[in-house]
């Protein structure tokens, strides 16, 4: 067995390789790149080495920086992961001329499955059965024309040297096939340095049915059974299952017995994957193999009870795999909802940023929470915007989805936009709840699994106004207790005036949408004017954007998380963002105040650019004022009038005092 292995990889799949690495006594090596100096995976391993710079090319893909870490830190063994030099023969073999063992199939299994033509070759061999298509050398146009009416219309391109659905052309006609052929040999060129496509016959509405097999060194094969990964959006898996709804067991051992054909056709050695589609009828076609552990492993490790990475790591040394077809056996049902930083609403746009709050389920017997971050932590545009991955099991697929259903709105996340809200729908979308949907499912009930952009209610609002509220008046008792005469009325913000009640008023955007909520400042809370009434609210906040809120006698409680002008309102397992668009409230520990005509902090005035009677421009800067060694500028935050200027050059002013009364102008 391995003394020392080295995880060629990052985030959550090198934290998991570590785990089982760690149960087995086996000491760990991490490798990092700048950007994830301080990342989980680093942090929890036995040693860890930098590798280059953020970007993966000069780092988690550079063979020989990867090579050097391994040296120096004396492994005798490298896990690559999923991703990065996983499916790199080039890789394995550069392990293998070191002396340190490649933790995956050999290199020339890892080449007989790189090329997606050459790989349907090698299957038709086998016996394996193929989607009707043409994979062969001569790409010529007449060639593929003639090829793509034999298979007949609709027909899909592909990237022979393909992955992550790039490349890929649905064409509906001959009329279509030129463009298309030119589009996809552009695009893999480009993404893969290859341009030879191969063309399939197009399933129309097909599941995407793929069989986890492992072999060892020693002759033996078998498959961990199947994961159903049809819920997809751009040919990208979204949530999957196992076992795969409906199969029956005679179904099971012939898909079974063709992935095992599959892999002892190319001398295979460690964990792979053999993906199939099928079409309505229940027929099963070969798509690829992967020659790799894959993201989704966790729903076969949930359902067999085995550990796949201890597994390859046993193979790898050696050993004959740990259990015999006869003796894997599949209890209960398992779902993996992939939590991605991006955006459904725009086609799925990756993004990026700080994970300002961050909140996951905990692992317990029926969920698994494998994350490679934690709050704070930057989703970075250098690698793939995985969060977490959320695995849930129980005894059968309602109860597990169940499982699913309450760990997703058990997530809290805000900074980033993710598509938290879109597992959610369809986890909860009663064509998935049925079992069996096909990969068009998302594109079919797109719009029905966006989440939805209700307007806020008066709970969110009350909830918004308390969190800024709440987070200005600690400011100001912080500022206070550090100032000299913390009981001076002038360090309050609870709108204490000289003459009577205080009161405020806060602006949200919510969505397209402008809302105003008035404030009156009481001895124990506030009440506030929402669109629905009037309603007192109090509550208290706990220093991670916890709010226990009492709003009209009811006890909420929520997350308000708060980032600049931007509010993130977690209540009732629902997220709503909100836009500050009040400058007063922005004013606690904020920067320039533009646009306020209250002052953002205290100050004292140095300029004022306006009379009462004059006609302003929004935007125009009224007055300006010095504070904190630095000028704010006080602009128009709409088009109107001057009624008052409440305050000449020289004044001192108090945080959010009015400085300018100002009429808006009618727009009519
Ligand atoms: P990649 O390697 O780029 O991920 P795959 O060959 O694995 O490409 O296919 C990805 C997905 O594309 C499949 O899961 C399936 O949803 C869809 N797909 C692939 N081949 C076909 C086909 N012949 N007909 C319909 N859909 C297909």
């Amino acid at each position: 067995m391995f003394d020392r292995i080295l995880i060629a990889n990052r985030g959550e799949i090198a934290r998991r390789v570590i785990r089982s690495a760690r149960r087995m006594g086996i000491s760990t090596i991490a490798v990092y790149s700048e950007a994830d100096a301080r990342a989980r995976h680093v942090a929890e391993a036995d040693a860890a080495y930098l590798v280059g710079p953020a970007p993966a090319r000069e780092s988690y893909l550079d063979i020989e920086a990867i090579l050097d870490a391994a040296r120096r830190g004396g492994a005798d063994a490298v896990h690559p992961g999923y991703g990065f030099l996983s499916e790199n023969a080039d890789f394995a073999e550069a392990c293998a001329a070191a002396g340190i063992v490649f933790i995956g199939p050999p290199p020339a299994a890892i080449r007989s499955m790189g090329s997606k033509s050459a790989a349907k070759a090698l299957m038709a061999e086998a016996g394996v059965p193929l989607v009707p298509g043409y994979h062969g050398e001569d790409q010529g146009m007449a060639t593929l024309a003639a090829a793509a009416d034999e298979i007949g219309y609709p027909v899909l391109i592909k990237a022979s040297a393909g992955g992550g659905g790039r490349g890929m052309r649905i064409v509906a006609d001959q009329a279509a096939l030129a463009a298309a052929v030119e589009g996809a040999k552009r695009e893999s060129a480009s993404a893969f340095g290859d341009d030879r496509l191969l063309i399939e016959k197009y399933l129309e509405a097909p599941r995407h049915i793929e069989f986890q097999i492992f072999a060892d060194s020693h002759g033996n094969h078998v498959h961990l059974f199947e994961r159903d990964c049809s819920v997809q959006r751009r040919y990208q898996k979204v949530i999957e299952e196992a076992p795969a709804p409906g199969m029956g067991a005679e179904r099971r051992a012939e898909m079974g017995a063709a992935a095992v054909a599959a892999a002892a056709a190319i001398g295979y050695v460690g964990a792979g994957t053999v993906e199939f589609i099928t079409d309505s009828s229940g027929k099963f076609y070969f798509m690829e193999m992967n020659t790799r552990l894959q993201v989704e492993h966790p729903v076969t490790e949930m359902i067999t009870g085995q550990d796949l990475v201890e597994w390859q790591i046993r193979v790898a040394a050696g050993a004959p795999l740990p259990l015999g077809q006869g003796d894997i056996a599949c209890r209960g049902h398992a779902f993996e909802a992939r939590l991605y930083a991006e955006d459904p609403a725009r086609d799925f746009l990756p993004a990026t940023g700080r994970l300002a709050h961050l909140r996951l389920p905990d692992d317990d017997a029926h969920i698994r929470v494998d994350s490679g971050v934690v709050q704070g932590d930057e989703v970075s545009p250098h690698y793939d915007p995985m969060i977490a991955k959320l695995i849930a099991w129980d005894t059968d697929r309602d109860a597990a989805l169940r499982r699913l259903r309450t760990a997703l709105a058990g997530t809290e996340i805000a900074g980033v936009t993710t598509n938290a809200g879109f597992l959610a729908a369809v986890a909860a979308h009663p064509a998935f709840r049925a079992g069996g949907v096909d990969t068009g499912f998302i594109a079919r009930h797109g719009a029905d699994l966006l989440p939805d952009a209700a307007p806020a209610g008066d709970e969110v609002l009350a909830l918004a106004c308390l969190g800024v509220l709440l987070a200005r008046a600690q400011e100001s008792a912080a500022a206070a207790a550090r100032s000299a005469d913390p009981y001076s009325p002038w360090s309050r913000v609870d709108g204490w005036r000289l003459n009577g009640i205080g009161s405020d008023t806060l602006h949200f955007r919510d969505g397209a949408a402008e809302v105003e909520v008035g404030v009156v400042f009481q001895p124990a809370g506030y009440r506030l004017s929402l669109p629905g009434g009037a309603v007192e609210v109090r509550g208290e906040l706990d220093g991670s954007g916890g709010l226990i809120a009492d709003i009209g006698g009811a006890r909420v409680s929520a997350s308000v998380i708060r980032r600049d002008d931007r509010l993130t309102v977690i209540a009732d397992r629902r997220t709503h963002e909100l836009v500050l668009v009040d400058r007063l409230a922005l004013a606690a520990g904020q920067e320039a105040a533009a646009g306020s005509l209250r002052a953002p902090m205290p100050g004292k005035v140095i300029a004022v650019h306006a009379a009462a009677g004059d006609a302003v421009e929004v935007g125009q800067t009224l007055m300006v004022l010095e504070a904190m060694k630095m000028e704010h500028g006080i602009s128009a935050p709409v088009a109107g009038t001057v009624a008052a200027v409440h305050f000449a050059v020289g004044d001192m002013v108090e945080d959010g005092a009015e400085l300018i009364a100002l009429d808006a102008a009618d727009d009519g």
